[in-house]
Formats: C-alpha cells, structure tokens, sequence
C-alpha cells in the first residue's frame, strides 16, 4: 500500500459522491493541486473531524493510489493556526468563492501550486480579518495572476517604459501585452483597448505591491481598472467563473 503523505491544504470544490463520500479538489503546499475522494466522509466524524467543505483550510492525509488520478483521502483535521472567519459576512463569503475558484482556474493538476497555495491562504486570513472590498478584490486578483506567471505592468508604459504620472490624464490597458501604453504610444498599439484614468492606473500598481493584508483599507482602483483586470482574465481563461456574477453583484 502507498504511503500516507500529509500537507496543509485548502478545499477548492467539493461535492458528494455516492451514499456516504465526497469527491474534492484541493491547492495543498506540498503536493500540487490534488483531486481526493473521501471515503465515508458524511458519516465519519472522527476522520473527517474537519468537514471537506469549499474554502476549508485542513491538515490532508492522504494515499495516493497506483492507477486513477483520484487520491484516497484517509483522514482530514484542523491545521495548526486558527482558521479565518469567511463565513460571518455575505462580502467574505462571495470573495472567498470567487478567489478559490479563480486560484483553480490558474493552477494545473501538474505544476507546482505552492505559491498559489500561500497566497490563498493569506488572502483568506486578510480577508477574515479585514473584511471584503473592492481593493481587496483587485489585490488579490494581481497577485494571483502574478504567482501564474501573468505579472501585469500599471506602473510604466509597456512600450517605451516611462513611469505613469498622476498628472497623465489617461493610459491604455492592452490586455495583450499585459499592461498599459501611454497616451504617447497608444498609436502604436492599436490593439483594443481599456482606458484607465492615470490615478486607477497608479492604485493599481500600488495594490499590486502592497502586502495583501493592508489591501482592503486602500484606495481601489476603480471601475475602469476593474474592468481592465476583467478584460485580462477574460483573455486567458477558457470559461467565465461561476462565482462572479454573485461578487459583481456586491461590489
Ligand atoms: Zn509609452
């Protein structure tokens, strides 16, 4: 029989798979993104003590399996430090879904999801702690796609790479090059374009740097930075998230 392998984990979706088993998707830190079927996870409270619900952080134990891609999940607990309070709040609640089912949507089976991993975890502890926003959404959103590979550039021009002033009136978010061109340079780049008032442009950039847990108090970067970064996802994902029609109609 396999070993049985542990890792901190977060429930990405789960749903229930027979009489008395659930079927989950998990970001872990030190096994990837894993799919786990939960044997008697409805009845066994001793095992799952931990209920394998979406946006619940747990201590995996699992065994993989020689053929199948599902693993066995054999027990699930609490971890360490104390969970975030997600469920207290509809805001919370909206975000966390939206920002699980973002993270799934940008991680494969295959790579390594341990950046992707921490990051959820500390935008869930942000979010517990601080409570949802637009800021907080628009933070998050850039740092994950930052830790898939998509670091996108609201600082500077994308083409002749001077920084943008508040005293712009006005850059271009090119969702194919991943950034904004200046007002200078927009003719040379006659792709379709999101205009962004040079200030939503400059938050943006600072949301993207700042620590996630002081995201939530800053200035957000507006509705035409909101729809820049809609535009962004929309291009690189296959299908729009089911979760955010409820966000949207939040914020
Ligand atoms: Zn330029």
């Amino acid at each position: 029989m396999p070993a049985e392998e542990t890792t901190p984990a977060i429930v990405l979706r789960a749903r229930d798979y027979s009489e008395s088993d659930r079927i989950v998707t998990l970001l872990t830190r030190d096994c990837g993104k894993l799919g786990g079927i939960a044997k008697g996870a409805k009845s066994s409270r001793r095992r799952f003590e931990r209920k394998l619900e979406p946006l619940t952080h747990v201590t995996l134990f699992f065994r993989r399996r020689p053929h199948g891609d599902l693993v066995f999940i054999t027990r699930a607990e609490a971890p360490p430090a104390p969970a975030p309070v997600l469920d207290d709040d509809l805001g919370k609640i909206a975000l966390a879904s939206y920002l699980a089912e973002l993270a799934d949507a940008l991680t494969s089976d295959a790579a390594d999801a341990a950046d992707a991993y921490r990051l959820l975890a500390r935008a869930f502890d942000a979010l517990g702690r601080a409570g949802a926003s637009v800021a907080a959404r628009q933070a998050f959103e850039l740092n994950l796609l930052r830790v898939a590979g998509f670091g996108l550039e609201f600082a500077r021009c994308r083409l002749c790479a001077a920084a943008i002033a508040a005293a712009d009136e006005a850059v271009h978010f090119v969702a194919a090059r991943g950034g904004v061109v200046c007002a200078r340079c927009r003719g040379r780049a006659p792709e379709t374009a999101v205009r962004i008032a040079a200030a939503n442009a400059l938050a943006m950039a600072a949301l993207a740097a700042a620590p996630l847990e002081r995201a939530t108090a800053m200035t957000d970067a507006g509705a035409d930075g909101a729809l820049a970064l809609a535009r962004f996802l929309a291009s690189i994902l296959d299908r729009r998230l089911r979760s955010a029609a409820l966000l949207d109609s939040l914020m």
